[in-house]
């Protein structure tokens, strides 16, 4: 998978490499799947929502700019693996996941891994976390139709957001820099891609 999928397809920051390479992918897929967790896709995992393809992940991590004592907000946990490669590599992460048996499966799946540096919350991420904030990065794992307002005042300034921008169907993966308060910053256009929405209230309707 780091081979083929990921150093083949030009991601190169060598600690993201390492942490994708050594954590077990096939924990955080349904046992009938565990034989397509290295599969160059998303997959599903229960309640209509997905783990995200490999590459994606190593994308909006590498994207994420990061050095190793960072505090991260992550929106959407999901499988929790995600959560799991942040964790590996940064000083704390903060993660919110709408649907509550997702919630509770993944944080089973990082304790078992021994990642202890995780707080968990169940709630519409769209909105932040704002009593631990502000986050040194946050990374959206759902599609919003704009940057959420609250995201963007509870990120540090210098911090980096990333997020998939754009309509259900498809999105751009967006990687924007905070520059002042309180919402001050530039985008940049990563790649195209194609995530499940954001049910909340910066992001889309349910359905
Ligand atoms: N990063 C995850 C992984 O590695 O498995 C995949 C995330 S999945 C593509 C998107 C997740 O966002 C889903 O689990 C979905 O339930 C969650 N989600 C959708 N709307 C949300 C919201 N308002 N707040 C928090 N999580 C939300």
């Amino acid at each position: 998978m780091v081979e083929e999928q990921l150093i083949r397809r030009g991601i190169r920051d060598s600690r993201v490499l390492r942490v994708m390479g050594t954590l077990p992918r096939e924990h955080f897929v349904p046992e009938q799947l565990q034989r397509y967790a290295y599969y160059d896709g998303p997959l599903e995992i229960g309640a209509g929502q997905t783990i995200s393809q490999p590459y994606m992940v190593a994308l909006m991590t590498e994207a994420l700019e990061l050095r190793g004592d960072e505090r991260v907000l992550e929106i959407g946990t999901g499988s929790g693996y995600q959560t799991a490669v942040l964790a590996s590599l940064v000083y704390e992460v903060y993660t919110i996941e709408r649907i509550r048996d997702l919630q509770e499966e993944a944080r089973k799946r990082l304790t078992a891994l021994g990642l202890t540096n995780v707080h968990f919350r169940v709630g519409d991420g769209s909105l932040g976390w704002s009593e631990a904030s502000p986050f040194d990065r946050i990374l959206v794992t759902a599609a919003v139709p704009d940057l959420p307002p609250p995201l963007k005042q509870q990120l540090k300034v210098g911090g980096i957001l990333v997020a998939p921008v754009g309509p259900r169907w498809g999105q751009i993966l967006i990687r924007w820099k905070k520059h002042g308060e309180p919402d001050q910053g530039s985008a940049e256009e990563l790649t195209d891609c194609a995530f499940v929405p954001l049910v909340g209230r910066w992001g889309y309707r349910e359905g």
